[in-house]
């Protein structure tokens, strides 16, 4: 790998001179260099695709992460009031877990990053939030919804 001294810009080690400005390029990178240039290049591209913070609470969180905790005390309040068949008491328990997921991915999301995080750290380390997240977040929090909102259902009229 070279770097060019006049624009910064990296070239390939073949090419004598700047890909960018045609300035000529002096001797390789050291391996430490070329690793540190990477590194930091690597930080950068990270830092585009991030864009807007995957971790952020927007009103669809809020929106989603509010309908959670009302299913939640909806589904406790019918459960407790004896609504919940005998053979749907299961069900209830995993619609009252969807919702509470929900709601914790909604409206605490740097909780379930640090969840997230643990799990990935026998991967990798220092792993950051990325645009795949955000995604993976969405679903998750409209599905535990959905999944909470169904397993009621069924418990209920089921
Ligand atoms: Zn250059």
């Amino acid at each position: 790998m070279k770097q060019c001294t006049s624009c910064g810009a990296i070239n390939s080690d073949h090419r004598s001179v700047c890909v960018d400005c045609g300035k000529r390029l002096g001797k390789p990178l050291s391996e430490e260099q070329a690793n540190a240039v990477e590194e930091h290049l690597r930080k950068n591209t990270e830092k585009l695709y991030q864009g807007e913070d995957p971790l952020h609470i927007g009103l669809l969180d809020k929106i989603v992460g509010g309908l959670c905790i009302l299913g939640l005390f909806l589904g406790l309040c019918l459960w407790l009031l004896g609504f919940v068949k005998e053979d749907g008491v299961g069900t209830a328990i995993g619609g009252l877990l969807a919702f509470f997921f929900g709601a914790l991915e909604s409206l605490a999301p740097e909780l379930m990053w640090e969840l997230e995080e643990m799990r990935l750290e026998l991967f990798v380390h220092d792993a950051t939030p990325c645009g795949m997240s955000f995604i993976f977040r969405r679903v998750a929090q409209v599905l535990t919804f959905l999944i909470g909102v169904v397993a009621f259902l069924i418990a209920l009229f089921g």
